[in-house]
């Protein structure tokens, strides 16, 4: 079965492939399509932005859409940046974001937080599966690391007393909300795959 990925990020398709490769099925890029749709994500919540997503480029292209959305959720700010972790205070830069969060930190006595994700799949006749995953963890002080992307130098796992910036991808990838979310999808679509 051939899947579309609504997504342009290559790195995105190599993660998925790489566990849903096991299953026997193609996923590629929607630019590969060469679709270019961005519908906007108007959605409260990531499994809604997913769906907006997976749905949009199912109905563009026919075949079936994964879509998935993260951020990073702060206990001390209510659960934001959340949803908008990718455009927090209206920042373009990464490390502009991550200092904005560290700044509004201040004083806190409660540093946890968590990263989520929510993979939405969208099949043309209908059916959607989704899929979670999360992954705890405290705001560091100060960044620390050289590796990763967005919030990953002030992301620290306490149990392995690292930032995900200071971790190769392969051991990011096995604690992490995306692989937690890829692989709680990889579960549901072989069930789906076998009942269908
Ligand atoms: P996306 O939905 O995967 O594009 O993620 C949205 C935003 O959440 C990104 O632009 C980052 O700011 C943040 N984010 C999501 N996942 C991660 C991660 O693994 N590390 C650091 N930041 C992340």
């Amino acid at each position: 079965m051939k899947f579309v990925l609504a997504s342009h990020n290559r790195g995105k398709l190599v993660e998925m492939q790489k566990i849903l490769g096991e299953l026997g099925v193609e996923v590629v890029l929607q630019s590969d399509l060469g679709l270019d749709l961005e519908p906007e994500e108007t959605g409260t919540t990531f499994a809604e932005n997913s769906l907006i997503k997976a749905k949009a480029v199912m109905e563009a292209s026919g075949l079936p859409a994964i879509a998935d959305d993260s951020g990073l959720c702060v206990d001390w700010l209510n659960g934001a940046p959340g949803i908008y972790s990718a455009r927090y205070g209206g920042l373009d830069d990464d490390k502009e974001r991550y200092a904005l969060l560290l700044q509004n930190l201040r004083g806190a006595t409660n540093r946890g937080a968590h990263f989520h994700t929510a993979i939405v799949c969208c099949f043309p006749n209908g059916d959607v599966l989704q899929a979670d995953g999360d992954c705890y963890g405290t705001i560091a002080f100060a960044p620390r690391g050289e590796g990763g992307f967005g919030y990953d130098p002030i992301f620290n796992v306490p149990s392995l007393r690292k930032t995900f910036a200071e971790l190769t991808a392969e051991e990011k990838n096995a604690i992490s909300h995306r692989g937690n979310a890829l692989r709680d999808f990889a579960v549901k679509l072989k069930d789906y795959m076998e009942k269908n």
